[in-house]
């Protein structure tokens, strides 16, 4: 029997490192050890009943890295702009850095585009240009890398963008996304293309792999709200400067984004094919929705409740 190779996945407790985590664990040529700063953690522990291996260490201790690095074939990289935010190129320059001292065979970066260079610096979006900015770091050094970079959650309905209830009775979300297409994908669904990636280093290393699974318009994914939820969903295009002004933490960061979205990046078909090639399962938002229903209706029903208290 041959020996099952060896993952080191960072990020595992959270989202994306949690999808890679789970899915390679149930690959028969790999194991998994997942890095964490906090070894008794509820996810931590969960991956560990499953079969992983728990190494303690941090994105801001190279040592650390290392140390977890050692004896490992790849490693699943991740950085959280949105904890971190000024200190991520700090940290994943230490596990690019750690990665180059360990003789890591296969790396799988996550990383993004850069936004600022691709409106001629007009609008910098630092979450993802920080991203941009560590895989040209990355490929300087000539590792055997492969670039993952999803596109935005539908999770983000559940957390961060939650449908609005508006005095017409009908639910709304907006962005400054007009009405170029905006690629999104299932967090879940990263997993599978990573381990698909994981398990063809030929044709993978050196290549960037966008993750896409729907490239529509938001009007289009309204629609599909409306028809799942059975409740009028409206998207709202809401300028620039507008969404830039709410005053939120990240707010001009997020307005930048969807600005350059709207303005430079026109379609993500490529990506979106060869995400359904890596993974057939991924799934659509239709699917998605229907699956998360439940959540959704408490949405709405708590969104209801206050409105109906007044709050
Ligand atoms: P998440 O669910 O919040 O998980 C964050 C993970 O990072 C945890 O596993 C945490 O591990 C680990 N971590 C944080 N700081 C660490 C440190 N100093 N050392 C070691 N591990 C550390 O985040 P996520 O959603 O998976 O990923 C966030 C990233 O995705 C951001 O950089 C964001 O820009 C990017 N992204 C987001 C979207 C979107 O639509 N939301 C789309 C594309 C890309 P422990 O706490 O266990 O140590």
């Amino acid at each position: 029997m041959t020996q099952k190779k060896l993952i080191l996945v960072t990020g595992a407790t959270g989202a994306q490192g949690g999808s890679v985590a789970n899915a390679l664990l149930l690959q028969k040529d790999f194991s998994v050890r997942i890095l964490t700063r906090n070894a008794s953690s509820a996810n931590a522990l969960a991956l560990k009943t499953k079969g992983a291996e728990v190494a303690v260490g941090d994105l801001d201790d190279i040592e650390s890295l290392k140390k977890a690095m050692a004896g490992c074939h790849g490693v699943f990289g991740l950085t959280n702009f949105w904890e971190h935010f000024g200190k991520e190129y700090s940290q994943g320059k230490n596990l690019i850095d750690a990665v180059a001292a360990t003789n890591i065979k296969h790396f799988v970066l996550h990383t993004l585009t850069d936004y600022g260079k691709l409106s001629g610096g007009k609008f910098p979006v630092p979450h993802c240009d920080g991203k941009a900015a560590l895989q040209v770091y990355c490929d300087s050094l000539g590792l055997p890398a492969t670039y993952v970079q999803l596109a935005f959650y539908y999770e983000n309905f559940l957390n961060f963008f939650p449908l609005q209830h508006g005095a017409d009775d009908n639910w709304h979300f907006g962005f400054p996304q007009g009405d170029t297409k905006l690629a999104m994908a299932s967090v879940e669904d990263l997993g599978e293309v990573v381990a698909s990636i994981f398990n063809d280093p030929q044709t993978y290393i050196g290549r960037t792999v966008g993750v896409v699974a729907e490239d529509e318009t938001c009007s289009s994914y309204a629609e599909t709200m409306t028809s799942v939820f059975a409740r009028r969903v409206v998207y709202n295009h809401i300028p620039r400067d507008v969404y830039a002004g709410f005053g939120f933490p990240g707010a001009e960061e997020l307005a930048n984004m969807f600005e350059v979205q709207r303005l430079y990046i026109l379609n993500r078909q490529a990506d979106k094919e060869e995400s359904h090639r890596l993974n057939p399962g991924i799934q659509s938002f239709r699917s998605w929705l229907v699956k998360n229903k439940d959540q959704f209706a408490s949405q709405f029903n708590v969104t209801q409740a206050a409105e109906a208290v007044g709050v």
